[in-house]
């Protein structure tokens, strides 16, 4: 067992956090060695088995992510940008894999990320599914064979707490549709239409955001012409894809360079 790698989980009372540690609880590739929460919070000083409502794991919940990182050989991290900066930071120091499935986040926070993928080894990727990554490909793909006479638009459906959006998965398609293209998505994207918008431009990205009840996630790439559509679409029905997907990227970057990586990379898509 101790020579599994040890991975610390992140904003482990959050959706993700308590699905990681369910995971990694169960595998026989890693063992669960640490769970941060933020200062104050209800959990920490507890063990984390006990608090998600079941018997003790032998973890104790702490506020204090640098001494946890230290023993551990990965962090997994589905947090929120402002504490996935700092933790980048902070398992770059630990010299610990740092997965993050955080999305939301801005060109200041991935600056920040960036720098810290100097020292270490970091997997990041707005959704972790391998569904979702098949998709992006099979995006890209058709895109670089469909002309602009094809509008594109991702459609997004997540639950009622998602703060975000368009999603980091919407925001992935997206992407490979630029890529595709040979486009710019920033230049190209047609997010959030609301009033008189105009008519569509020609080439132009679009996104539209469904939000309520909970809807673990759902996406859409329509590829729209005169008399015909493609329409490629990923349901995830269950939160534990992306904590299995984060679980590989972890063992998975235990050989790797430092850099910055995707799930690409880990599946070798
Ligand atoms: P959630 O239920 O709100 O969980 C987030 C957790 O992070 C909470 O426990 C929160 O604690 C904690 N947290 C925030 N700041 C912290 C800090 N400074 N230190 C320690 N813990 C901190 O959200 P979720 O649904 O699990 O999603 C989390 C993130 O993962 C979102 O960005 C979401 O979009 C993303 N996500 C990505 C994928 C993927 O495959 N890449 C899949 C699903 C979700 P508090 O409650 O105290 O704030």
């Amino acid at each position: 067992m101790a020579d599994l790698p040890g991975i610390v989980v992140t904003g482990a009372s959050g959706r993700m956090g308590q699905m990681l540690v369910r995971t990694i609880g169960a595998s026989d590739k890693a063992r669960l060695v640490g769970c941060v929460e933020r200062s104050g919070h209800a959990w920490v000083g507890r063990d984390i088995g006990e608090c998600m409502g079941g018997a003790a794991v032998g973890v104790v919940v702490t506020d204090d992510p640098l001494e946890a990182f230290a023993k551990a050989q990965a962090v997994i991290d589905f947090t929120a940008p402002a504490a996935t900066v700092e933790f980048a930071a902070l398992a770059a120091q630990a010299r610990a894999v740092h997965v993050i499935g955080t999305t939301g986040l801005e060109a200041a926070h991935l600056a920040k990320i960036e720098a810290a993928a100097r020292h270490a080894v970091i997997v990041r990727a707005g959704n972790m599914s391998l569904g979702v990554n098949l998709l992006v490909r099979l995006t890209q793909k058709i895109a670089a064979a469909l002309d602009e006479d094809w509008d594109v638009e991702i459609v997004e459906a997540h639950h009622r707490m998602k703060v975000d959006a368009p999603s980091g998965t919407a925001l992935m398609l997206g992407q490979a549709a630029a890529e595709g293209r040979g486009v710019d998505l920033e230049a190209a994207m047609d997010s959030g239409r609301h009033g008189i918008t105009g008519a569509r431009k020609r080439g132009a990205i679009g996104f539209a955001a469904v939000r309520g009840g909970d809807i673990v996630g759902e996406h859409d790439v329509i590829f729209a012409a005169d008399g015909e559509r493609v329409i490629l679409r990923h349901v995830a029905t269950d939160r534990a894809i992306f904590a299995r997907g984060a679980l590989r990227a972890a063992i998975w970057g235990q050989g790797a360079k430092p850099g910055q990586y995707d799930m690409m990379d880990v599946l070798g898509l």
